[in-house]
């Protein structure tokens, strides 16, 4: 057996366990199984790639391979360890950026050695220079929008910058313009392929990756951060025809899909057009502005809350970004079982995108131990609201807000939430009457029925413990 074909074997076989690995993260129960998968997989495509490296007398290669994954892996580990819960999302936008430089570099990598090195060294690698043209111009385009719109992703993200969708005039134009500049352009770069026009190129497509995510408002940011997951498995699916690697070809169409489904399935959640916010926006133009929401605010105490609990006969909380920010969880689990040890029936009602991530608010109460099975989903809770008699909204802001049905005018229109205005009492922990992610007031916490209980989540969780 050849060094390629134990290379090709190992490749098919980190395949199979990559395929395994999105199977097994698609539940709760076999995530950690999927993972473990996931890094079985990497280890065998890692050990073939620098074997056959080894075995193409190339020390160099090898040498340049170990240091970069030194210095990769010590910078991994340093940042795992130190990355909080809630600040993941921007790091993961960050991540995808660096895919798509990676596919950028080896696009224009692949135009130097090849189109771009003295006449005749492409013929005599006896490469048809079309089909690698094209992968190259394709490649460099995927990459560049995916480096861009990841770096604005994160800026967002991150606080970095505001998370308004920007709205240019004509900007459907320029996304469609820019598009149908590509497809010229690739064909002019096939047909004659020179620096100018690969640079041309380039520029292009790091301006629509910027402009595309920065048309995006902030509630729909969960959905751009999945379709970036999206590109960058196209990116590198890009790298791996350029490079001629299966493995890196079969891994980013599995990335590439996977990604593209869940932004599919995040946007039916979110009642989003799919084709609207993968054009950045197209076709939401007017809905920036929402009516002013103005009214009286009640306050309660953490004593009156464990009263309001002793009493009732059921509880539902609708945890949110909040209860991350303050590391609420396993406060949050305790009063579960203190209430559940009183007979008072506890459920939890999950928002497809409280938090910032996609299960978000499932990994925390996991890590807390509660129990899967009071853990619902929103289509499972929201007809229980009405018969609930105390509703605890912890940290959720967006997720709840009743403008996303009641108000045309809001940037979150259309999205579906978690009705807790239904429920006998409402009970809202927040430090401040400070807007959610969106950028949108909430009218829930001017109702009849709901009670603010400002501070850190987790003290005022605590201090209701305290009081029961
Ligand atoms: P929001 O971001 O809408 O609101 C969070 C609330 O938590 C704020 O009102 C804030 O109010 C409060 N809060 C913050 N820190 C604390 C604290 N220490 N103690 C108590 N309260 C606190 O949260 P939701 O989860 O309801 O909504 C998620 C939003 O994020 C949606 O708009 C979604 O589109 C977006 N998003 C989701 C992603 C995902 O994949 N899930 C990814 C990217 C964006 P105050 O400051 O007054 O305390």
């Amino acid at each position: 057996m050849t060094a390629t074909t134990a290379a090709s074997a190992a490749y098919i076989v980190a395949g199979l366990l990559f395929v395994l690995s999105l199977a097994g993260l698609s539940r709760h129960e076999t995530a950690k199984t999927g993972n473990a998968y996931g890094m079985a997989g990497m280890a065998v495509a890692l050990v073939a790639t620098i074997g056959l490296a080894w075995r193409n007398g190339d020390p160099l290669s090898v040498g340049l391979i170990v240091v970069a994954m030194v210095l990769g892996a010590a910078i991994g580990l340093w940042r795992a360890r130190i990355v909080e819960m809630t600040g993941m999302p921007e790091l993961i936008a960050l991540l995808h950026s660096f895919v798509g430089l990676a596919a950028v570099l080896v696009g224009w990598n692949g135009y130097l050695s090849v189109e771009g090195a003295p006449a005749g060294e492409a013929e005599q690698l006896g490469l048809p220079v079309g089909i690698h043209s094209a992968e190259v111009a394709i490649g460099v385009f995927i990459g560049a929008v995916t480096f861009t719109g990841s770096i604005v992703a994160f800026l967002k993200l991150s606080g970095r910058i505001r998370s308004n969708p920007l709205v240019l005039p004509g900007k459907n134009a320029f996304n469609l313009g820019a598009l149908a500049a590509f497809a010229v352009l690739t064909v002019v770069f096939v047909v004659s392929p020179g620096l100018a026009v690969l640079s041309g190129l380039t520029v292009l497509a790091l301006a629509l990756g910027w402009h595309l995510v920065a048309s995006i408002g902030g509630g729909d940011m969960p959905v751009v951060v999945s379709m970036l997951n999206s590109y960058s498995g196209w990116a590198a699916a890009a790298s791996g025809f350029l490079l001629d690697n299966d493995l890196l070809i079969i891994t980013g169409a599995l990335v590439g899909s996977s990604g593209a489904y869940l932004s599919y399935i995040m946007c039916q959640a979110m009642n989003r057009s799919f084709v609207s916010v993968i054009a950045g926006g197209f076709g939401n133009e007017g809905s920036t502005a929402s009516a002013a929401v103005e009214g009286e605010h009640t306050e309660i105490t953490a004593e009156e809350v464990a009263q309001l609990l002793r009493d009732a006969d059921s509880v539902v909380i609708t945890p949110g970004y909040g209860m991350a920010v303050a590391h609420a969880q396993s406060a949050v689990a305790d009063l579960t079982r203190t209430l559940t040890d009183k007979g008072v029936e506890v459920r939890f009602g999950i928002h497809p995108v409280a938090g910032r991530l996609p299960g978000h608010m499932n990994v925390l109460l996991a890590e807390a131990k509660v129990p899967y099975d009071v853990v619902l989903e929103m289509d499972e809770i929201n007809d229980d609201f009405a018969k609930t008699s105390v509703v605890l909204v912890i940290g959720a802001n967006d997720t709840v807000n009743p403008a996303a049905m009641e108000d045309p005018g809001s940037p979150i229109a259309g999205m579906p939430v978690l009705h807790v205005w239904d429920a006998e009492h409402v009970v809202v922990f927040k430090r401040s009457m400070s807007t959610g992610y969106a950028g949108v007031q909430n009218p829930l916490f001017f109702r009849d029925n709901t009670r603010m209980l400002f501070g850190d989540a987790r003290e005022r969780v605590e201090d209701i413990l305290r009081a029961l």
